[in-house]
């Protein structure tokens, strides 16, 4: 790295446990569902950075409320139980923090199967949602020549928000695995965004190569890009070896896998097998860190 080289921070929050309430649900497209949190106890949030996640607690089936582990001292973190009733979680991007409204708005994709799919579907006002976090924020300078981001739906509430804050005249190439042309929505931007939508036209969730098809064929802008890129695991390793090959530098290099097929919960923190090569020197990319050398994601 170059001494005039971006640094990315990470900068991390107390972190708090919340019980909050649903205001309102919105149905954003067929398969995304925008819940709005509200309540006493958002009082506090925190959140400033595109990719800044909670662990959102679900109520059991036939229950009301949702249970939350217990808050350890300071590096504790969150302290789950060893006997039931067990917390149940998953992780959700902050799309929208409003502090004057005291609004949290959530994205979930509807899959089918899945508590946390499950509930977005018949989530409804008055409705109870545990959250942990965010645990902190990785704080991307905005001083790129260009910027890839790309994903399917579960990241696509971190892309919109990258979208929104890049600065006016900043070159985005942008891919968005969705179903099908009626998952397409406006996003807002100032950047110079060339935005494709790409359709699995039928082909199931975390199946083909669509995503690395897309990424492969574009011809990458002059200057030094930062790469925020996530999605269904398996699917993004061609792009991760892609992205390798092409000699994009790692502490500027996020693929992120948000899920995994046939995994409930996947941990993102775990390293995936490919993101380990056996006698790979420390300068080579990607190291065994699930992100770059800089900005590692903050573990809730
Ligand atoms: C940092 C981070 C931020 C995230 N932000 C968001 C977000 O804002 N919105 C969002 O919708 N998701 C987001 N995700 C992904 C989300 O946490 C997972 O998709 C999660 O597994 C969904 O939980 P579930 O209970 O519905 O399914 P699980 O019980 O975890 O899984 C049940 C089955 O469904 C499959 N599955 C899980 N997700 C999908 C999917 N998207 N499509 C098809 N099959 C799936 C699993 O492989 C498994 O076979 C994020 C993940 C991470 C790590």
């Amino acid at each position: 790295m170059t001494s005039n080289a971006p640094l990315i921070d990470t900068v991390y929050h107390d972190l708090a446990l919340r019980t909050l309430e649903v205001i309102r649900v919105t149905r954003v497209t067929p398969r995304l569902v925008r819940v709005t949190l509200g309540g006493p106890e958002l009082a506090g949030f925190i959140d400033r950075a595109p990719a800044d996640h909670v662990k959102a607690f679900f109520p059991a089936p036939g229950e009301l409320e949702p249970v939350l582990p217990l808050l350890g001292d300071d590096d504790e973190g969150l302290i789950f139980p060893d006997v039931p009733p067990f917390p149940i979680s998953r992780d959700y991007t902050t799309r929208r923090f409003d502090p004057v409204a005291g609004e949290l708005d959530l994205d979930f994709v509807l899959h089918g199967s899945g508590v946390a799919s499950v509930w977005a579907a018949q989530a409804a006002p008055g409705q109870k949602l545990g959250l942990a976090g965010p645990r902190g924020s990785v704080m991307v300078p905005l001083e790129f020549d260009w910027y890839l981001l790309a994903s399917d739906e579960t990241g696509l509430p971190g892309l919109s928000r990258y979208l929104e804050i890049l600065p006016e005249g900043a070159i985005a190439k942008v891919f968005i695995l969705v179903d099908d042309a009626g998952e397409e929505h406006h996003l807002e931007t100032k950047a110079d965004a060339a935005i494709t939508w790409v359709h699995r036209d039928g082909l199931a969730h975390g199946e083909g190569d669509l995503l690395h098809r897309a990424i492969s064929a574009l011809e990458f802008p002059p200057g030094r890009p930062y790469v925020w890129i996530t999605g269904e695991a398996g699917e993004l390793k061609p792009i991760r070896r892609h992205l390798r090959a092409a000699g994009f530098d790692r502490d500027y290099t996020d693929v992120d896998g948000y899920w995994k097929r046939g995994t409930v919960n996947l941990d993102h923190h775990l390293a995936d097998d490919d993101e380990e090569e056996p006698g790979a020197d420390a300068a080579s990319w990607p190291a065994s860190s699930r992100r770059g050398g800089q900005g590692s994601s903050p573990h809730l």
